[in-house]
């Protein structure tokens, strides 16, 4: 069946950046653009980036934390600025990704191609008229219900005329206009549908093969942080997508920031056992396949001894955090004691686990006793 195009989707999609490099380029050139409007600029699109991924995303697709209704509202508009669709529109969408990833109802499934996956989704009408049965949460929001009403007006009152008002304060009506409405637009959706596009088709895949989402943390950097995207679709309910301290993910700071203020709460975590579990699991396959005769016993039982030594470990690390809240300095020291020694057990067990993959590999010995 021939698909229509949706005219406004196109003309927007395609006229958008034609007017954001004229405008830019030609205030550029005539050097007009106040230093001020480029602070609004990139503030801007940080700003309504997170709306997208802290807000749109993990809280109202995933319900991955709970949100005071301020915050909410505050994620809403930022939302409505990236001139992305409401947000019930852009959540039931995106819940059809995860409960279809890679077949035919995934409304932007990398299968169809990288140029449908990242934007040719967009441009056509869709085959049968939303009828958002898979976000009934979101339809018993008063809040997402009035952005769903009045997402348009919204979009191009706060998203084009709002920045252009800002910098009128300095003279720069045209620069918030072009640079910080129209060019943060063009950057906003191109760096949110590289999520869709290039995080199901480049980096590495350390948690699933089940479907084609991906890790790479360059374009975490590039998207607020949902660059580990590989981890996302393993663990969809996970406040986080970057797990470790140091994974650039600032949608996972500022969720933490609000809890400290009672602004968000019931941020949700995958039990780390669970995550190590996976990570093992995809070792473990990827070794069957380069080396389909290697003797699994061995391989097994180590396994098995990291997972049990890492249960351990967290399981004493929650209960030293009890008795930190509850100030029972001596259990605490025993417990501290006893932390050290899964860790230890833990980390020995990994590298061995380590070591055998890499000499399986490379056929230099069996497995060797730890
Ligand atoms: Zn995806
Ligand atoms: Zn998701």
């Amino acid at each position: 069946m021939k698909k229509k195009i949706n005219w406004m989707n196109t003309l927007f999609l395609t006229l958008s950046p034609v007017v954001a490099i004229v405008g830019v380029g030609s205030l550029i050139w005539f050097n007009e653009i106040h230093w001020a409007t480029w602070i609004l600029a990139f503030s801007l699109a940080m700003l309504s980036g997170l709306g997208i991924t802290a807000g749109y995303h993990r809280l109202l697709s995933h319900k991955s934390y709970e949100a005071a209704w301020p915050v909410r509202l505050v994620l809403l508009l930022l939302g409505a600025i990236t001139f992305q669709n409401s947000a019930l529109k852009w959540c039931s969408d995106h819940r059809r990704h995860h409960q279809f990833v890679d077949k035919d109802p995934d409304p932007y499934s990398i299968t169809k191609g990288f140029w449908h996956a990242h934007i040719g989704w967009i441009l056509y009408k869709e085959d049968e008229v939303p009828n958002y049965e898979n976000v009934p949460d979101l339809l018993a929001d008063p809040l997402v219900r009035f952005q769903h009403r009045f997402y348009l007006p919204l979009a191009v009152v706060t998203g084009l005329f709002l920045p252009a008002g800002i910098a009128f304060l300095w003279g720069d009506w045209l620069g918030g206009f072009f640079l910080a409405g129209f060019a943060r637009v063009v950057m906003n959706h191109h760096l949110t549908f590289s999520i869709n596009s290039f995080c199901h088709f480049i980096g590495r895949q350390p948690y699933s093969e089940k479907d084609s989402s991906r890790d790479s943390w360059i374009l975490s950097f590039l998207t607020y942080g949902e660059g580990y995207h590989n981890f996302h679709h393993s663990f969809p309910t996970d406040f986080r997508n970057g797990i470790r301290s140091w994974h650039w993910d600032p949608s996972k700071w500022m969720i933490t920031a609000l809890s400290w203020i009672g602004q968000t709460k019931n941020l949700r975590r995958t039990p780390e056992p669970r995550i190590l579990k996976s990570r093992l699991e995809m070792e473990l396959l990827r070794l069957k396949r380069k080396s389909p005769n290697i003797p699994m016993e061995r391989l097994l039982a180590v396994r098995t001894k990291c997972e049990e030594a890492y249960i351990r470990f967290c399981v004493m690390k929650q209960e030293y955090q009890k008795t930190k809240q509850e100030k029972l300095y001596v259990k605490m020291a025993e417990l501290r004691t006893e932390m050290k020694k899964a860790k230890r057990e833990f980390l020995q067990t990994r590298e061995l686990w380590r070591n055998i993959l890499k000499d399986s590999v490379s056929g230099l010995a069996q497995p060797q006793a730890e």
